[in-house]
């Protein structure tokens, strides 16, 4: 071979680093709890133990101020796997789609030669919805309502699932995308976990979320406790499914070539803000989710405090995993993740719900947008012009609305809003809708998603 020969395999072989994978790219495990508020984990200063999201973090990145970009599953998880804001991809009420125009994060692994494997148990991330995109194997079987408990299952589905990816005879990279969903309303009683009992003063613990809804205002701050305390139950429940998760990726081996990132795709109210569930409003329960990252090219022990969005999730996974091009609306936060420093930049939440029926109560539809600024929140409901600022690191609560002491603060965020408004207009897409037929609005509506008596949200 001449040496002119050989510089042009060394060129090509660098060339193929960052179009396609390589045997040795690491592997990307994705877990996504829904409804988890970042506040109840011990990782973030929370009083109850949640010892395998703890460890993870230990060992990797934490981000303490991570948004998502709206506040229920649908629009939220659209955006992690699109990496375009809610008004880009348009997924943004019960029956809208994930277009299949838009590239996904499966999709674009898959064309640089991952195997891709999703286990969802929420249905409104599912196969009718168009979540599966890309996603060579796609399990929704555990996607059984807001009653069934599926955590141990899911974490059963997805140690089957390594096992197949790690024995793959081409020594495949893999993709393994897993969502739980015990954390989501309604909360059941974990006889194991000791922080709530059966039932509690006038609540019987098998309320449907649309019944709590109804006695919202007369429930007491005992009763309250007692749901948050279920609440919690669950997630102390999921935290040990993802421990097992992680375990047997320990004992595949896997873990030092392994990418994983665990967070969730909104938080949860308890009448924070006179509201219980999702879907209806950003303020910081709602918006702000746990992002901790673990694995190469991720340093350990580091938890940073400037405010990220979820759009950026997405080019960042694919930095980490040696691609050069980013996916969707934000950009890779892997320096940051390398210990080096990038500037901060405002991150922006958004919700546009059309609500079925307004004459009832519960979901109504809703049109609101919100800033995060290295200090201040702003948050502005585009119905009413009501505009509300937070100094959210000195009240975490959102109880002292700062927008007539600070106008200039207001007008200064509005302005970044606005434009950034602008900006994503320009992009916007129709939104695509899916029509139920009357076998799945049945099995929906048993599964408790479409109910006639009670909203439920997502
Ligand atoms: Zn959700």
């Amino acid at each position: 071979m001449n040496a002119r020969g050989s510089t042009i395999i060394v060129a090509g072989l660098l060339g193929c680093m960052a179009c396609s994978a390589e045997q040795s790219s690491p592997n990307l495990l994705f877990i996504v709890v829904d409804s988890l508020r970042a506040d109840r984990l011990e990782a973030y200063g929370y009083h109850r133990p949640t010892p395998a999201i703890s460890s993870l973090a230990k060992d990797g990145v934490l981000f303490e101020e991570s948004y998502s970009s709206a506040p229920w599953t649908l629009p939220a998880v659209a955006t992690l796997f699109t990496g375009l804001a809610p008004t880009r991809h348009a997924a943004t009420n019960t029956d809208a789609l994930m277009s299949e125009e838009l590239e996904t994060l499966a999709e674009r692994l898959l064309s640089k030669g991952y195997s891709t494997s999703g286990i969802v148990s929420n249905r409104i991330i599912g196969k009718k919805t168009r979540f599966n995109q890309g996603f060579e194997r796609f399990d929704q079987e555990l996607a059984r309502g807001h009653r069934f408990i599926s955590s141990q299952l899911i974490t059963q589905l997805a140690i089957r699932e390594l096992a197949v990816l790690a024995r793959d005879p081409n020594e495949k990279p893999f993709f393994l995308f897993v969502h739980y969903f015990d954390p989501h309303y309604e909360y059941r009683n974990h006889e194991q976990i000791d922080y709530a009992g059966d039932s509690f003063g006038r609540l019987k613990g098998d309320e449907k979320i649309g019944q709590l809804r109804g006695m919202l205002a007369d429930l007491n701050e005992s009763e309250l406790d007692f749901i948050r305390d279920r609440y919690d139950e669950e997630i102390l429940f999921t935290d040990s499914a993802i421990g097992r998760l992680l375990d047997r990726l320990d004992r595949l081996e896997l873990t030092e070539n392994t990418l994983v990132v665990f967070t969730a795709d909104h938080g949860e109210e308890f009448r924070d803000h006179g509201w219980l569930g999702h879907t209806q409003s950003l303020y910081r329960e709602l918006v702000r989710v746990p992002l901790i990252l673990r694995g190469p090219g991720v340093a350990q022990k580091l938890r940073l405090a400037d405010p990220v969005s979820a759009v950026d999730l997405a080019p960042t996974l694919l930095e980490l995993l040696g691609f050069r091009e980013g996916l969707g609306d934000g950009s890779s936060l892997a320096p940051l993740l390398r210990g080096e420093a990038l500037p901060a930049r405002p991150v922006f939440c958004e919700v546009d719900y059309l609500g079925v029926d307004e004459g009832r109560p519960g979901l109504r539809t809703c049109h609101k947008k919100s800033v995060v600024g290295e200090r201040y929140q702003l948050v502005r409901d585009d119905q009413s012009g009501v505009v509300e600022l937070f100094e959210y690191r000195l009240d975490p609560a959102q109880a002292f609305d700062l927008s007539e002491e600070q106008p200039e603060e207001v007008r200064r965020l509005t302005s970044l809003l606005d434009k950034h408004l602008a900006q994503l207009a320009l992009g916007a897409r129709e939104m695509e809708r899916t029509q139920f037929d009357e076998a799945e609005l049945s099995e929906l509506r048993e599964l408790g998603y479409v109910d006639s008596e009670d909203d439920e949200d997502h």
